[in-house]
């Protein structure tokens, strides 16, 4: 980073740097040779309270390639750990991540500022610290769409290229930089990083500085730490049940990808699901299948019970008792998932009033949905729709329409015990029930033609499309529509 900082609107206050000395290294970006701002989230700006407005492109593009700090940052890279597809790798760290500090929101909830691709630092191995432009606009693009889509989600505010070329598999692509907002960087991995080094006074720094930023209500129970690892196990009961709803797939849900605040992180290979399969899988290096679609769930519970480990020296001093005091509320994990699941399920469904087959008649439509080709986000639009009329047009997106009408039959009758009529029901159902999702081919149309072409226009339609994903919008058509059958098989890759 250059010496001089530039004034901004951004107060910071940076409680990481200040609180967690020793949980991270003090680090500056590089300085890009020729950072272009491409992209900027005016709304996110606003939010934290930075007047773009005060500040020329150039000053904007300085800012968030990490050439130059924003006045009142504190750059350092952070220290974690983290299982990487079950094995435990006790160094990560932030390798090519910068957090700037933390501001306060309109909200008055602190937020962190980090950049992604800025260079190398104490944490990279082998790495070169940088991002190509391709995952930077894909992380941009579907934050930006799970935070529409109401999911809690790290935002995206700002994308820059820095020019200069970035050595990939495929030969070189033009290097860019994320800035990502969250409600913080803490991750399972963070807790694992001193755990694993038995540093327990350092867990239970960590731990009072996650239960006062994000559930400060533990601090009062008489179990705080357990009170913590219970509130992570919901915030992340209800992330999970939230992605499997409109069909998300992570791809890569490494303990260091996993968030203590309980908000999405890290979009590296993932995509949204378009035909229905529980097994749909998007990562080129998921050869088992560990993190796909419908196993989700299940290593959302392995993480927290990898979390739990990290504090049981704190539940209690006697290990056997804090074992079973922590695998209590991790096998609780199910349950809050189900109970959360079903909740999303019903509103999807149309019912307002909760009765006990409910989620039966939800697990039902999957099992009739499995091999059937069927489009996961067309289907419950379709049965969005207020006129029965479209019952048919529903079941032809079976291969076997028969399947599904048994349980249209079922969802009739019960939908007979709820007090609305039709069209409130219809428009209830939309407002959950999205059009537009980031379909794969649609994202990669967007990320290629900046790639290749330098033109940013499809992935600013498409941003704006996605803004609004519960919206009917006049000539977006095509964004709704399933990938042409051309388009093939879809793979996606990690960070790189
Ligand atoms: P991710 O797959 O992005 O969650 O990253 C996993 C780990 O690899 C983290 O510690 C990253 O900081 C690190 N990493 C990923 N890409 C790079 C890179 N290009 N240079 C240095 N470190 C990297
Ligand atoms: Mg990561």
């Amino acid at each position: 980073m250059t010496e001089t900082p530039i004034p901004t609107s951004l107060q910071f206050d940076n409680s990481y740097a200040q609180k967690l000395d020793g949980f991270y290294t003090p680090c500056q970006g590089d300085v890009a040779p020729d950072p272009e701002l491409i992209a900027l989230n005016r709304p996110l700006a606003a939010e934290l309270g930075l007047d773009v407005t005060a500040l020329t492109d150039k000053q904007l593009a300085e800012i968030f390639s990490g050439s130059t700090a924003p006045a009142g940052a504190d750059p350092l890279a952070q220290a974690y750990a983290g299982h990487q597809f079950g094995g435990f790798s006790p160094q990560l760290g932030d390798g090519r991540a910068l957090l700037l500090g933390e501001v306060f929101n309109q909200a008055g909830e602190r937020r962190d500022i980090a950049l992604k691709g800025s260079g190398r630092t104490p944490f990279s191995r082998g790495g070169d610290g940088k991002a190509a432009i391709g995952p930077v606009l894909r992380e941009y693009i579907v934050a930006e769409a799970m935070f529409a889509l109401g999911i809690p989600t790290t935002r995206a505010l700002a994308a820059v290229t820095t020019g200069q070329s970035v050595m990939r598999e495929n030969g070189p692509l033009p290097g860019a930089v994320l800035t990502r907002v969250a409600a913080s960087h803490l991750r399972v991995g963070t807790f694992q990083y001193f755990a694993a080094r038995g540093e327990t006074e350092k867990v239970r720094q960590l731990a009072d500085y996650a239960i006062a930023r994000h559930y400060p209500h533990a601090r009062d129970s008489d179990t705080p730490y357990l009170a913590l690892l219970q509130s992570v196990s919901q915030a992340q009961a209800e992330l999970l049940a939230k992605w499997l709803t409109v069909g998300f797939v992570h791809g890569v849900m490494n303990t260091d990808n996993m968030t203590i605040s309980g908000e999405t992180i890290d979009y590296g290979p993932c995509a949204f699901m378009d035909t229905y399969d529980p097994r749909a899988l998007y990562s080129s290096i998921d050869h088992q299948g560990r993190y796909a679609y419908g196993q989700q769930p299940v290593m959302a519970r392995w993480n927290l019970a990898r979390f739990a480990e990290t504090l049981l020296p704190l539940i209690d001093s006697d290990e056997s008792r804090a074992i079973e005091r922590a695998s209590t509320e991790v096998n609780l994990f199910a349950q809050q998932y189900l109970t959360a699941w079903t909740g999303c399920m019903r509103a999807k469904l149309g019912l307002q009033t909760a009765r006990p087959g409910d989620g039966k008649l939800a697990d039902d439509l999957m099992a009739a949905m499995e091999g059937q080709g069927v489009d996961y986000t067309l289907l419950f639009r379709g049965l969005s729709e207020p006129s029965f009329g479209r019952a048919q047009e529903v079941a032809s997106l079976f291969n076997d329409p028969t399947t599904f009408a048994d349980w249209f039959d079922r969802w009739q009758r019960r939908l007979k015990d709820e007090a609305s009529d039709p069209v409130t029901r219809s428009l209830q159902m939309k407002r959950v029930n999205p059009i537009y999702i980031p379909r794969n081919h649609k994202v990669e149309e967007a990320l290629q033609s900046m790639e290749k072409h330098n033109n940013i226009a499809p992935f600013e339609r498409l941003n704006k499309v996605l803004s609004q994903p519960f919206e009917q919008q006049d000539g977006c058509e095509a964004y709704a529509q399933p990938a042409p059958e051309d388009f093939g098989p879809y793979r996606t890759f990690c960070g790189t």
